[in-house]
């Protein structure tokens, strides 16, 4: 994501902090103190980092499970919001789903456990009203744990709502899968997130509060977003990419100089080619590999000076979600597909988009979404 830095390394996942995560800081700055009081504004500034440690740490919770399943974590991000782990992709088994979702919020449940062990709460001054004001308004490390102490019960309760795409949501949709299917039970746990949705819009805009309305927005066309990609998931996984690679290929040859494959792409439409050794391929060239070849004057050159010879290998009886998949997960766009032993051609991005087009023109009688490339686990604060 764009506009984001890293701040910390854990198990192999970057977390990282969008811009517009400052907004919160200074947000906890004014409510707290202001220019005025700047010891309030340096405490609020404290819990928002805090809270937010709190996020990180229930990202962390999905995020390591989902390691566990052998599910790659590409990153967390912190935004203003709450927090976000890109997953590369979603679990196979709804079980594994299902305990990717609760892992994230059982952390805050252990956080709330530990910092009630910490002190005693009075159950009262929580919830008279004049207490509360003289126990959580003054800056002080007791106030600190009680706001913390609150925080955690909300992070917990709000994404256990069944609001698909939230934590509740998910855990729904594992639980509908055991017996629908990940198709049904998605359409269905879209539609029950989009109707809280809805819901969470109606109260934010009644009761003033904005940031339920971001939420409601956010659950709302994280649900749209998540039917089409499960749709999406369905048709590319009924396609073989035996079915789908590039059967009339151009290929260069070893002794082949940048030259040719200039006028190979001027004179065709074939953005990818093997560079060929016999019947086996030895790399591959990319259009931007070319351009970038072409950019620094080696024109004359030959082909195997500037081809890639790391590349991605599938095999013809993958199914094209499988391809999406090692492709997202090794950082690639394009993958030579085998059939065992001997070379087929190659298979790009474009081609499984251009399939999946196809398909789902032939499967439900009109376009559908492309997918997204990876999927999500998203949070929020409230
Ligand atoms: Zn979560």
């Amino acid at each position: 994501m764009g506009w984001s830095f890293k701040i910390a390394e854990v198990s192999g996942i970057n977390i990282r902090i969008h811009i517009t995560f400052f907004l919160i800081l200074l947000v906890g700055a004014l409510q707290w103190g202001g220019a005025s009081n700047p010891q309030g504004a340096l405490f609020g500034i404290l819990l928002m980092l805090l809270l937010f440690l709190c996020v990180t740490l229930h990202e962390l919770g999905h995020s390591l499970v989902a390691q566990r399943f052998g599910i790659p974590v590409r990153e967390i991000i912190l935004l203003p919001l709450g927090g976000v782990a890109l997953l590369t992709r979603t679990p196979d088994k709804p079980r594994d789903e299902f305990l990717i979702a609760l892992a994230g919020p059982l952390v805050n449940v252990v956080i709330f456990l530990v910092l009630l062990l910490l002190g005693p709460v009075a159950g009262v001054g929580l919830l008279d009203e004049r207490l509360t004001f003289q126990g959580l308004q003054t800056p002080s490390v007791e106030t600190l744990r009680l706001w913390l102490l609150g925080a955690n019960l909300m992070l917990v309760l709000f994404n256990l709502i069944p609001a698909f795409p939230l934590d509740g949501g998910r855990m729904l949709r594992a639980l509908l899968a055991m017996r629908l299917g990940y198709p049904r039970a998605t359409r269905l746990a879209s539609t029950i997130g989009q109707g809280f949705a809805v819901l969470f819009g109606f109260i934010g805009v009644f009761t003033n509060n904005w940031s339920l309305l971001l939420i409601a927005v956010f659950v709302f066309f994280g649900a749209g977003q998540e039917n089409a990609d499960a749709t999406a998931k369905h048709v590319l996984r009924t396609l073989r990419v035996g079915d789908a690679y590039n059967k009339h290929a151009l290929t260069l040859a070893i002794g082949d100089r940048v030259s040719r494959v200039v006028d190979y792409i001027l004179t065709s439409y074939q953005p990818d080619f093997a560079v060929m050794q016999g019947s086996r391929p030895l790399g591959i060239v990319t259009r931007a590999t070319v351009l970038r070849a072409l950019q620094a004057g080696l024109e004359d050159g030959f082909i195997t000076g500037i081809m890639e010879r790391e590349f991605v290998k599938v095999d013809a009886t993958a199914t094209l979600d499988d391809v999406r998949r090692t492709l997202a997960e090794q950082g690639g766009r394009v993958a030579a597909v085998y059939d065992g032993q001997t070379y087929l051609g190659l298979v790009s991005l474009e081609d499984i988009s251009e399939a999946f087009l196809v398909a789902s023109f032939l499967q439900r009688g009109g376009p559908g979404a492309t997918p997204s490339e990876t999927d999500r686990t998203g949070e929020v604060v409230v």
